[in-house]
């Protein structure tokens, strides 16, 4: 594509609304162009439609997940959005499942829009012990026959590990759709594209911005009549990224892989530091041998890493003093792990998690980390010294 008309070596901002067409005969060829969704038309007609600057982040997507199309939205919620929109008939006569440790807000979209507005029948696939049994959810398939499926391969706050690829074979058999959400495991660790998976989507505010400084989503495929209708919808409903936020997310994600390995190594070594205090009760990473999904972990991570999100309580003799532990921890570690409602920011931050998912997980001791990518030692540093203040008390 053309880049611009000086000798620059990346992708301007092109913040035009609509685009120059010049005469008649152009703006006919434009929009005949339109409708056939190349990926580099010769003349771009409105932004909403597609700009130069969102198809290039979109470029880098397409490398990361190596995939034919990405299509950037405005925020995870959006992508989720459409993805279910391509699906959802409106005469659908079967039910469509979701495994039940999802994003909250998917949770909020399907209850107030999925059932209530759009009518959609959906059923929980429901984690148990800290893991989902496939062998069950082989009977669900076969006795709901769903025609959409909806898993993330890592879980909030549990960081449960699901095994993709089989619940994409599974799914297969009765020809269901499967939507994966592959925030927190990014295409670093997975890619269920390859694995058959119909869809993938992104919240890309997490780790392909990395810098807790825009909000986006992407959705993945690689089936041009599905991606065609995500082309369409996106452009109908207007869930289009904004020039700006593109031209961020193309330069910020040129580090991700940088970012997400380090990530994943914070995670994984301060994983074991809490693992091993007293005053910790239990620590909940997919790399530790004491996570219930470690082996599914293993098999599908080859090995890469396992996440950059690590969640643990504190030991108590009574829940006001996990409490109380949990506040002193917050406060002390204030000034460098901040209190912060997002994930994959280039520092750590923290989240209470009683406070936002009490309602399923109400244990007062816990919070949980998102690793950001600073120097390991300062990390270590920061915890030891909270911790150490605590347990003198
Ligand atoms: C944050 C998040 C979303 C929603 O993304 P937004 O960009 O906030 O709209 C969806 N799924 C997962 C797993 C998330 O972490």
């Amino acid at each position: 594509m053309k880049k611009n008309e000086v000798n620059s070596s990346r992708m301007p901002v092109y913040r035009d609304a609509g685009f120059e067409l010049f005469d008649a005969a152009t703006t006919e060829a434009a929009f005949r162009n339109e409708t056939e969704h190349e990926r580099d038309p010769e003349y771009f007609i409105y932004s909403r439609y597609r700009n130069p600057t969102i198809v290039s982040a979109e470029e880098e997507i397409m490398k990361l997940e190596q995939c034919k199309w990405a299509l950037l939205t405005q925020s995870g919620m959006s992508a989720i959005d459409t993805a279910t929109a391509l699906f959802h008939t409106g005469k659908e006569t079967r039910p469509w499942i979701f495994f039940s440790e999802i994003y909250g807000g998917t949770i909020s979209f399907i209850e107030s829009v999925l059932k209530a507005r759009r009518g959609i029948d959906i059923q929980y696939f429901t984690a148990e012990d800290g893991s989902y049994n496939l062998r069950e959810f082989e009977k669900n398939m076969s006795k709901v026959q769903p025609s959409v499926v909806f898993v993330e391969t890592i879980s909030n706050p549990m960081l449960i590990v699901t095994d993709v690829p089989e619940i994409i074979r599974i799914a297969g058999k009765y020809g269901s759709k499967v939507i994966v959400d592959n925030t927190f495991a990014t295409p670093y660790l997975s890619k269920p594209l390859d694995d058959g998976a119909d869809i993938v989507i992104h919240s890309a505010t997490k780790y392909f911005s990395g810098h807790g400084n825009l909000s986006a989503g992407v959705i993945c495929g690689n089936d041009k009549d599905i991606m065609k209708s995500a082309i369409e919808y996106r452009k109908f409903v207007g869930h289009m990224l904004s020039p700006d936020d593109a031209y961020r997310l193309q330069t910020q994600i040129q580090s991700f892989r940088l970012r997400f390995v380090r990530q994943c190594s914070n995670a994984s070594k301060l994983a074991a530091f809490l693992n091993e205090r007293s005053i910790i009760g239990k620590v909940w990473y997919p790399g530790l041998k004491s996570h219930k999904t470690h082996h599914i972990a293993a098999k599908l991570f080859n090995a890469k890493g396992f996440g950059g999100m690590v969640t643990f309580d504190f030991e108590g003799s009574n829940p006001e003093e996990k409490r109380i532990r949990r506040d002193k921890f917050i406060s002390h570690v204030s000034e460098k792990i901040k209190l912060i409602p997002t994930l994959g920011d280039p520092h750590t931050i923290l989240m209470p998690v009683e406070a936002v998912w009490g309602k399923k997980y109400p244990e007062p001791g816990m919070l949980r980390l998102s690793l950001g990518f600073e120097e390991y030692d300062e990390l270590e540093d920061t915890v030891a010294a909270a911790l150490d203040s605590i347990q003198s008390l």
